[in-house]
């Protein structure tokens, strides 16, 4: 070591100033005395002899405990006395003395003289001359040699103290930094340390890696260099600024190739040499990133999921279905190519192939594929679904997903991954709730077309039938029209006939010529009916304020006579007061006469038929004929207005009838703006009520 020398030097001074043979100068280090230099004015070789001597090896430098007891220069160095002139046959007296005396007696030393270093109090070393001959310690002293000598000899050791020091130090210096550069090479950040005109003057492994930079070609460069062209600038001013924190949570760091690396910046700053320095931190953020972007497009996913499996539960035409199967299954999943095989119905094996394009067209082109049995049976007995190895890459990026329900496949999905990729396991999730889904909306799209197609043939049945109800009414208006005035004409004719206009008739010509007008009065009437029925509105009807009363009286008249003949009593009971009803006194004569005629066909033998009327609110007066009769059933006490309608069951007319005389008295009250309706009880009775506007 460099500073050993100096205690050399300081032994060769002794051996010239004090003409000493030999010099030997050792330093305390710890607890232990170091012998740092040995120099003897006899032969460069002496010194090694000497050593050998002592230790019987040879040693460069050799030590001592520092210890009293055991050792000779630990005693001379702590009994801390200046001793001149010691012979060296006295040594064998002190503590380990005897091998020292052999030593200094095998180059001819007689005699040693010790000099005990001390720096307050403290011992530094320990200098010891020898010389052959007694020395003139008197002219030492009075030249005071021994006091410069001191000096020298302690301020040397503690040079070498102090470069010692210094130099253990700066290993431990020199390792903490080996080791701090360590870390910051192996640490996760990457690391750069800049100066004030942020110039990068030192950057860890990590940067070089997540740069792609050489050392030289960034150290002394801005570290704008680093940062894309448009940010550069606001980086560099506020990093030259100084301060400390995170700087920016989505900054960019630009490869040496050009590629942008997400980065979270931090720095700190430091001094060192008086200089500002800043530290600034880049953490890589592409992982985070990606975990972030993996999230997004998971949620974006789901979100897509969420709004097919809502548009298919609310699709009803397959095509609709298909097409946000074949998008949905696009979207959720990363993929090259979407297909489906549907089934064909009634067709074992056989399905047909439908892509996206396909869609598209405005014609839906069909192809059709023969499944192998074995596929079909595999995808109808695995109700999952399963990846294949595309073969000429390995990568696992063909999912097959059956659509199936109640263990029926009706379709097989199939979904082609990128040829590079595959798929992940919660693609493969989505896809299996997408195509669960859609199997229930294409089933449900199945039933809805049938339906529909049921619904259609209805519809075309009901049209047909109102078309030919119409064709009906037209022929029967007009047919009853053609006939209403010949019918008119015979009866004039018959009457003429009756009233002998033209000449007597005798009884039986009388006879047969009544029951002809008899006759053609019913005929007539039923002609008058199916006209009313058909064609009646206000607009026939001559409106006038009609007295109740009357019009019951003259209804009564006109049917007391088939009542009479069926011992049945007809009781009229109108309240008091009744206001006149507004109507067409003819047609409404005909409605109370057609509800007592058919309360007289329904009773039985001897019944009640009671005709009453009563004023129901301030502008309506209800007329009704109640019977005891055979009652209708409920259900039916609508349907009897219809034309044609007749309840059902062997009921024992005692006149005919076609079911027209109600549909008639509904057309006329309608045309009256009034109401008409009917109660009863099987078997008990029936009773009409008729319900007019008030003659105001
Ligand atoms: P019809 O000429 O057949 O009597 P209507 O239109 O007058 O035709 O009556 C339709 C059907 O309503 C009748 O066939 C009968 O079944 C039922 N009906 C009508 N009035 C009564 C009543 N008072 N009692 C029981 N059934 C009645």
């Amino acid at each position: 070591m460099e500073s050993y020398r100096l205690l050399e030097e300081t032994c060769h001074m002794a051996l010239e100033l004090l003409g000493c043979d030999l010099a030997w100068l050792l330093a305390v280090e710890g607890e232990q005395l170091h012998s740092r230099a040995l120099v003897s004015a006899k032969s460069s070789s002496a010194a090694d002899v000497f050593l050998w001597q002592l230790h019987g090896k040879a040693a460069q430098h050799s030590s001592f405990p520092l210890n009293v007891n055991t050792n000779l220069l630990a005693y001379l160095l702590l009994s801390d006395e200046l001793r001149l002139n010691l012979p060296i046959s006295e040594l064998r007296y002190l503590p380990d003395g005897v091998r020292f005396m052999r030593a200094f007696g095998q180059l001819r030393h007689n005699y040693i003289h010790i000099l005990p270093l001390y720096e307050s109090g403290t011992p530094l070393g320990l200098l010891v001359l020898a010389t052959d001959t007694f020395a003139d310690a008197a002219h030492w002293q009075q030249a005071h040699f021994i006091e410069v000598l001191t000096a020298y000899a302690r301020t040397s050791l503690q040079n070498v103290r102090l470069a010692i020091s210094i130099a253990a130090r700066e290993a431990q210096m020199r390792a903490d930094r080996d080791f701090l550069k360590r870390v910051l090479d192996t640490m996760g950040d990457s690391l750069l340390v800049l100066d004030e005109e942020a110039h990068i003057r030192y950057v860890n492994n990590r940067l070089l890696l997540m740069s792609g930079y050489a050392r030289e070609e960034l150290y002394g460069n801005s570290v704008g260099m680093l940062f894309p062209a448009e940010a550069r600038e606001t980086i560099v001013r506020n990093l030259q600024r100084g301060g400390r924190g995170t700087l920016s949570f989505s900054q960019q760091l630009i490869t040496r190739f050009g590629r942008a690396v997400p980065v979270l910046m931090s720095r700190a700053t430091t001094y060192s040499d008086g200089v500002e320095h800043t530290i600034l931190v880049l953490s890589d953020l592409t992982e985070q990133k990606l975990r972030e972007q993996a999230l997004e497009r998971q949620s974006e996913r789901l979100r897509i999921l969420n709004q097919a499996v809502q548009a298919l539960g609310a699709a009803f035409e397959q095509k609709d279905v298909i097409a946000l199967l074949l998008s949905a299954a696009r979207n959720v999943a990363e993929c090259q190519h979407v297909q489906l095989f549907l089934s064909v119905p009634d067709q074992a094996d056989l399905f047909e192939v439908i892509t996206e394009q396909d869609l598209q067209e405005p014609e839906r082109n069909t192809s059709f594929v023969c499944l192998e049995q074995a596929a079909v049976e595999q995808a109808t007995r695995q109700r999952h679904s399963w990846l294949e190895e595309q073969a000429s890459t390995g990568h696992l990026n063909l999912l097959t997903l059956p659509l199936t329900v109640a263990d029926h496949l009706i379709g097989v999905l199939e979904v082609q991954a990128h040829s590079e990729s595959h798929f992940s396991r919660d693609e493969v999730e989505f896809l299996e709730n997408l195509a669960a889904a859609a199997a229930a909306a294409l089933e449900r799209a199945s039933l809805y077309q049938s339906l529909k197609q049921r619904a259609n043939a209805l519809q075309q049945a009901y049209d047909e039938l109102r078309e030919a109800e119409r064709l009906k009414d037209n022929l029967l208006q007009s047919l009853s029209h053609e006939l209403k005035t010949p019918l008119h004409k015979i009866i004039m004719q018959l009457q003429i006939l009756d009233d002998e206009m033209y000449g007597s008739l005798n009884d039986d010509q009388h006879h047969s010529l009544r029951a002809a007008l008899r006759w053609s009065a019913q005929l007539a009437s039923i002609v008058d009916e199916i006209v009313i029925v058909q064609a009646l509105s206000a607009e026939d009807l001559h409106f006038a304020a009609i007295d109740l009363e009357r019009l019951a009286s003259q209804a009564i008249r006109k049917v007391r006579m088939l009542a009479g003949e069926l011992q049945l009593e007809i009781t009229v009971r109108l309240s008091p007061h009744l206001p006149p009803v507004r109507g067409d006194e003819r047609h409404l004569l005909t409605v109370i006469e057609q509800l007592l005629d058919n309360a007289i066909k329904f009773s039985p033998e001897g019944a009640q038929i009671e005709l009453s009327a009563q004023q129901d609110s301030a502008d309506t007066v209800v007329v009704c004929v109640r019977d005891h009769g055979i009652g209708i059933p409920t259900d039916q006490l609508e349907r009897i207005f219809e034309r044609g309608y007749q309840v059902e069951g062997g009921i024992t007319r005692r006149f005919g009838g076609v079911g027209l005389g109600l549909a008639m008295v509904r057309r006329i009250v309608e045309a009256h703006n009034g109401r008409v309706w009917a109660e009863s009880a099987l078997g008990e009775g029936s009773a009409f009520y008729v319900q007019l506007p008030i003659w105001t």
